[in-house]
């Protein structure tokens, strides 16, 4: 997607060959034009597939998602990662990895709004070693519900988190695919450009 990839060239970070800062319209102010473009693409890729609910995990997962949401016309559920206290019956969880804070988290979502009655769509910021994709597939699963693609603003295609989901068959959409890090720079697959 050409917008996100002058954008990412313009304003992201590279703060090592392996992490990717995206703060000025992502991960902390978010632009809402840019958030919408992504939204239309997500929607264009997946509006064959009778989706009937996105699911995301909080945070940076919850912008892009209500923009496909909007533009799908389907509601959106985002995966908590801190006990709420509303929030205690019911629970679906799953446990997460995190790549940037490498602690691990229980994810959960209220039974109530993933059911199996749901065709899913998957929605997360980054893909980078795949286990928070990996959460959200688990908690579709015990749900019951049925898992049209995950979709994925950047994905860094130098980490196993792509060929870990698509060896499993899943479809992955990434708006963005970085091949590399190096030297400061953010190097795009091409094929990414549609
Ligand atoms: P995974 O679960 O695929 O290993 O990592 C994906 C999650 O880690 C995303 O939800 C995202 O929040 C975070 N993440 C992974 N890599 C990066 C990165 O390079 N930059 C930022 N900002 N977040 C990342």
């Amino acid at each position: 997607m050409k917008q996100l990839h002058e954008k990412i060239s313009l304003e992201g970070r590279v703060l090592s060959e392996e992490v990717l800062k995206v703060d000025s319209f992502l991960n902390h102010q978010i632009d809402p034009g840019l958030m919408q473009a992504i939204g239309e693409e997500f929607s264009r890729r997946f509006k064959n597939d009778r989706i009937t609910k996105i699911l995301t995990i909080e945070s940076s997962g919850i912008a892009p998602s209500v923009m496909a949401g909007l533009i799908m016309g389907i509601p959106v559920v985002f995966a908590r990662k801190r006990a709420s206290l509303t929030l205690t019956e019911g629970l679906i969880s799953a446990e997460v990895k995190s790549f940037t804070k490498q602690t691990v988290n229980t994810i959960s979502v209220s039974g109530d709004y993933i059911t199996a009655d749901d065709r899913l769509l998957i929605i997360d910021d980054f893909l980078a070693n795949g286990q928070a994709a990996l959460g959200l597939l688990d908690i579709a699963d015990q749900a019951g519900a049925s898992v049209a693609g995950v979709g994925i603003v950047i994905e860094k295609g130098f980490q196993p988190g792509g060929r870990l989901l698509r060896s499993q068959g899943v479809r992955v959409e990434s708006l963005a695919i970085i091949d590399s890090l190096a030297d400061g720079k953010a190097v795009f697959r091409e094929e990414a450009e549609t």
